[in-house]
C-alpha cells in the first residue's frame, strides 16, 4: 500500500462570542514569540481589533497588517511581514481572501496560522487549498490547513446575507464533485477516498435536509452552513486535494472568472454550475435546483449577471480550465450546441 499522509487542524471552535478564545488556543499551541494579525480593511477590522487586544492579554507581541485583495502583490507584503517581524504564527481575521492570503504566505514561511473567518461563503476557511488570481483566471494551490479554527456565529450571521447564499453553493456544489471524482477514480484510476467523498457528500445532504432553516436566517441554520464548509474543509485535508470538494461545477465557475469580472460570489457561479453538471451525469438536478431556490440563490444566467452568450461560452471552456481534473465534460468538453441545450432544459437560459 502507498504511504498516504493526513494533514488535520488541532482546533476548531465554533459559537457565540468565541475570539477571545484565541488566547487559549495560543496557550495550548504553546506560543511564545510574536505574531502576525491579516486582516481586511472594512467590516472585518472591529474583529481583528477584539483579537489583537485578547492576544495581548498574552503578553506577546502582535504586529498587524491589513489586505486588500488576494493579489500576487498582497502574499508578498505578508511573506515581507512574517519575515521582518519574525513572527512564529500568523492569525488571520477576514474573509475568505484575507485567510487564503495569510495561508499561502504562512506555508511558505513554514509558520502555522490561524482562521478566523468572518463570513461563510466558501469552504477555504478550513481546508488546505488557496484560491489566487492568475492571468489565467484563478487557480487553487496547496498550501497548509489552518493549525487552529474560530468561527463566530454572531459575526459570520451579521455579515451580508449574499455570503451565506454563497458558502450554500460551495456545499452544494459537493453533489457533482464526488461524481466527478468517483468517474475520474473510475476512469482513470485516480486515487479516490471514500472517507473523504463521504465527509463532503454529508455537508451537502446535511445543508439540504435544513435549507429552510438557513433560508430563515435562523442560527441553527447558519450554523450547518458554517459547520459543513468546515467538513469540506476536513475532506480536502483527508484527501490531499480539493478533489472531494472541487469537480465539473468549479471548472465552470472558474471559466466564468477567467473571462467576466462580474459580482456574483464563487459558491453563487458554482451552484447554478452544479444544477447544469448534475443534468449531464444524469442526476436529479430539479432537487439541486430546488435547494438553491428555497435559499434564495442565484438559478440562471440572468441573476449570475451574465449574458446567455457569456455563460454558454464558459461551459464549452470550462474543460480547459485544469486539464489534469479529469470530469464529466470529459477532454473534449461540451459542443456550444450542447451548452445551449444545457443552459435551456436547466432553465439557466430562456
Ligand atoms: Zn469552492
Amino acid at each position: 500500500m502507498s504511504i498516504h499522509a493526513i494533514n488535520l487542524p488541532r482546533f476548531v471552535i465554533i459559537g457565540s462570542n468565541v475570539l477571545p478564545k484565541v488566547k487559549e488556543v495560543l496557550t495550548r499551541l504553546n506560543v511564545k514569540g510574536d505574531v502576525l494579525l491579516v486582516s481586511g480593511e472594512t467590516f472585518t477590522k472591529e474583529s481583528a481589533e477584539l483579537v489583537e487586544d485578547s492576544i495581548e492579554e498574552l503578553g506577546l507581541t502582535v504586529h498587524a497588517i491589513c489586505v486588500k485583495d488576494a493579489s500576487q502583490a498582497a502574499i508578498e507584503a505578508v511573506e515581507c511581514r512574517i519575515e521582518e517581524s519574525k513572527a512564529c504564527i500568523v492569525v488571520s481575521v477576514g474573509g475568505g481572501k484575507t485567510i487564503d492570503i495569510a495561508k499561502l504566505a504562512s506555508n511558505k514561511h513554514n509558520v502555522p496560522f490561524i482562521s478566523i473567518p468572518t463570513s461563510a461563503a466558501h469552504d477555504g476557511i478550513a481546508s488546505p487549498v488557496a484560491s489566487v488570481k492568475t492571468k489565467n483566471g484563478s487557480t487553487s494551490i496547496m498550501a497548509q490547513p489552518p493549525i487552529a479554527l474560530l468561527a463566530d456565529t454572531d459575526i459570520i450571521a451579521k455579515s451580508p446575507r449574499k455570503y451565506i447564499i454563497s458558502g450554500v453553493g460551495d456545499i452544494i456544489a459537493k453533489y457533482t464533485a464526488v461524481r466527478d471524482w468517483g468517474l475520474a477514480h473510475r476512469l482513470r484510476g485516480e486515487y479516490y477516498g471514500e472517507y473523504s467523498a463521504s465527509l463532503a457528500l454529508m455537508s451537502a445532504e446535511l445543508v439540504t435536509e435544513n435549507i429552510d432553516l438557513v433560508a430563515r436566517g435562523l442560527d441553527i441554520g447558519i450554523r450547518v452552513v458554517i459547520e459543513g464548509l468546515i467538513s469540506c474543509g476536513f475532506a480536502m485535508c483527508i484527501a490531499g486535494s480539493s478533489r472531494p470538494c472541487s469537480g465539473s461545477e468549479h471548472l465552470f465557475s472558474h471559466a466564468l472568472e477567467k473571462n467576466y469580472a462580474g459580482k456574483a460570489l464563487h459558491g453563487e457561479k458554482c451552484g447554478v454550475g452544479t444544477i447544469m453538471m448534475m443534468y449531464l451525469h444524469g442526476g436529479d438536478w430539479k432537487s439541486v435546483k430546488d435547494v438553491l431556490l428555497r435559499v434564495g440563490a442565484p438559478t440562471t444566467a440572468k441573476q449570475l449577471g451574465l449574458s446567455d452568450k457569456q455563460l454558454i461560452d464558459a461551459l464549452t471552456i470550462a474543460h480547459t480550465i485544469r486539464p489534469d481534473r479529469y470530469t464529466i465534460l470529459g477532454e473534449r468538453g461540451i459542443t456550444p450546441q450542447a451548452a445551449k441545450d444545457l443552459a435551456r432544459i436547466t432553465g439557466v437560459i430562456e
